[in-house]
């Protein structure tokens, strides 16, 4: 399953918010990433002018018919971390720091029967063997049904789009050769880097 775009919260976590000098938001901080973004993996390469690309490990949810999430996974939302500074400075949109070709990575999907099933999820990310990222979906400021709320009030959301649903604090830049392994309940997946 190939989702058709990604809309992707931001700033959900607020240690994430605050480890990046941002305000905690009041509402949910929406873009988008292109469909054609996601890389096929396990091994993960960027474009040539992708300098320091960030890791942003996050509950991927998949809209099934009525918009109602049938799949879930781990993604990767694929960063690049300098050029959305300048471009935050700027006051110009982040595609190019989002949704870069590669940007996106994604796990094995998994069925969901109800969304209460992952209401005490813990999602945890490891780099070379140490614990970078761990979320509890329980800590988010706003709720899947909460964004699947504000996003059909607002956007052209549709079956076989996804959602990035937030990433917790501990992001960094990837190198060469990084093993990446994540996991959350049953699910694992692993990534290197090239
Ligand atoms: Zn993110």
């Amino acid at each position: 399953m190939k989702p058709h775009q990604y809309w992707c919260i931001g700033r959900n976590f607020s240690d994430h918010a605050v480890e990046l000098g941002n305000p905690i938001p009041e509402k949910p901080l929406i873009f988008l990433k292109s469909g054609g973004c996601l890389q096929p993996g396990p091994e993960l390469s960027f474009p040539f002018f992708c300098g320091e690309v960030h890791h942003e490990l996050e509950i991927v949810l998949l809209l099934g018919n009525n918009l109602y999430p049938s799949h879930w996974t781990l993604g990767l939302d694929l960063t690049e971390r300098k050029i959305q500074s300048e471009l935050k400075q700027m006051g110009q949109p982040w595609e190019l720091s989002k949704s870069f070709k590669g940007a996106v990575a994604l796990g094995a999907w998994q069925t969901i029967k109800n969304l209460d099933e992952l209401a005490d999820l813990e999602f945890t990310l490891k780099i070379n063997g140490v614990i970078k990222q761990q979320g509890f979906v329980s800590h988010m400021t706003f709720s899947f049904d909460r964004l699947i709320q504000y996003l059909y009030d607002r956007f052209p959301i549709a079956p076989g789009d996804a959602l990035f649903t937030g990433t917790p604090a501990g992001v960094g830049p990837l190198k060469s050769k990084d093993r990446l392994e994540a996991s959350a309940g049953p699910l694992q997946v692993q990534w290197t880097i090239k």
